[in-house]
């Protein structure tokens, strides 16, 4: 029997260890450092690096990548117990060398990249030494792929890259952005585009903003509104075949979409955590809260979904050990995707409601992560392109009834069941077999 829902002893050590170092070390980093995504902040880099150095002695770095690209390679679903435990704060993936964007921009550079572009990106990034955005969404047409209207053209030996880009993320702290444009207009929307690597100091590149998610910080204000004028890169700065940009994107996306998923636990369950030592804590007219069913009722419905939501995670990491293929897993991890912003939202909001006033406050960070919740709902493709990936994939080969009527007619069933079984039923005359509709 394969199934079983219990971790190895010797892994579930490292998570304990992992739980303590993060709840002691890595907790107290989230409310002193600006930015832990700023490896130009001195502050930042004298607090982190050391705890890194602690992780990776403790052979627990980069967990995500596989041993080729100096991670222990554990796999997903030891990787969705750790980023449970990381998801409980904003700079535990920085300290543990997963974060995003830069652990999705690795893979697709070690896919893609030339030699050249490895030794002077890949390791630094690996090590954390340089950061990386990724730049596809577009301020007139979203992620669709249908819509895009930045243009790289080949000229002599160099690519020209022209247009605007909405919501790059850390594109004002990245050393190198890798930016899908348009190479091919008359080719189909899913092969008109190319991915490049695109060093920050490249002439042309303009930040026109930083936009902070609403509540968060002006130091969270790093998901930037780039224009690209006339950029010139050098032709080998493509990343994969000329017109297989979307082909490269999933190479990054499927990942980074479950890690999400599993670092959007952690802040459930935190979420719920508050809002259980919140019930039990407070008076109200005969009692504490924990004491009222309405409340009661809160608890219990956050448990079920936190629950629910980390069965599916688990099992699509499950899924993707077992295939190594994430298209096999796609609509697993668009499973994921569409119910993990609604799953927080729901534990979230009742965490605010049981905490009442102070919940609502920015003396506390449920606010931030009710926001949060609606991101995830975006990042990495809206809700609903999930949903409609998952339907897809779902109708793929099922069969229409036989005829007008449902194949589970019942006057059909009844009609097949009785002349499987007539023979036997051929003496109780009038009564209804057993099962049976009446
Ligand atoms: C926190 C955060 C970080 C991000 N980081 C990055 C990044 O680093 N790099 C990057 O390139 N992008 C990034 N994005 C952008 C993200 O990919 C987009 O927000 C997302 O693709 C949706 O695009 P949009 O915001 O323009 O919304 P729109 O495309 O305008 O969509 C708005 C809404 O319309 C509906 N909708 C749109 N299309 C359809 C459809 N086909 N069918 C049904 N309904 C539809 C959905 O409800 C959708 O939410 C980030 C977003 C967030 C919130």
């Amino acid at each position: 029997m394969a199934w079983d829902f219990e971790t190895d002893p010797e892994f579930q050590e490292k998570l304990d260890w992992m739980q303590e170092f993060v709840r002691t070390e890595v907790e107290p980093l989230d409310l002193v450092i600006r930015n832990v995504w700023d490896v130009s902040d001195p502050v930042r880099n004298d607090l982190i690096k050391p705890l890194q150095a602690v992780v990776r002695e403790k052979g627990l770095w980069a967990c995500n990548l596989g041993p080729e690209l100096g991670g222990a390679g554990f796999g997903q679903l030891k990787l969705a117990l750790m980023n449970e435990i990381l998801g409980r704060t904003v700079a535990g993936p920085v300290v543990f060398g997963s974060q995003a964007p830069d652990s999705g921009n690795a893979e697709i550079l070690a896919h893609y990249g030339t030699e050249e572009l490895k030794k002077r990106y890949l390791q630094p990034l690996l090590d954390n030494e340089i950061a990386s955005a990724y730049s596809m969404t577009e301020p007139t047409g979203g992620s669709d792929p249908t819509n895009f209207k930045t243009r790289a053209v080949l000229d002599g030996d160099e690519w020209v890259i022209t247009g605007e880009k909405w919501f790059t993320s850390h594109a004002n702290l990245a050393d190198f952005l890798i930016v899908l444009a348009v190479t091919d207009p008359d080719a189909e929307p899913h092969k008109n585009s190319s991915m490049f690597v695109v060093p920050s100091d490249t002439p042309g590149i303009e930040i026109v903003r930083g936009i902070a998610p609403w509540g968060h910080p002006d130091a969270d204000a790093t998901h930037c509104y780039v224009r690209y004028h006339d950029v010139r890169i050098p032709a080998d700065h493509i990343l994969g075949e000329r017109g297989a940009g979307f082909a490269v994107a999933q190479t990054r996306l499927g990942g980074g979409r479950v890690h999400h998923a599993m670092r959007a636990l952690g802040v459930a369950q935190k979420a719920y955590d508050m809002m259980v030592e919140r019930s039990v804590s407070r008076q109200t007219k005969n009692g504490l809260l924990s004491t009222r069913q309405l409340i009661q009722e809160m608890i219990a419905d956050s448990w079920i979904e936190i629950e629910q939501y980390r069965l599916l995670v688990l099992r699509t990491a499950w899924r993707i050990d077992r295939y190594q293929d994430y298209l096999k897993v796609r609509k697993d991890i668009a499973a994921v995707k569409a119910v993990m912003p609604i799953m927080l939202r729901n534990v979230v909001s009742r965490s605010i409601q049981v905490h009442g006033s102070i919940g609502i406050s920015t003396e506390m960070n449920l606010g931030k992560w009710l926001i949060e919740s609606y991101g995830l709902g975006l990042a990495d493709g809206a809700t609903e392109i999930h949903k409609l990936n998952l339907a897809r994939e779902l109708l793929k080969g099922a069969e229409p009834a036989p005829d007008v009527f449902p194949s589970e007619h019942l006057l059909r069933l009844r009609a097949a069941a009785e002349d499987k079984y007539g023979d036997k039923l051929a003496g109780i005359s009038g009564e209804v077999a057993p099962g049976g509709a009446s």
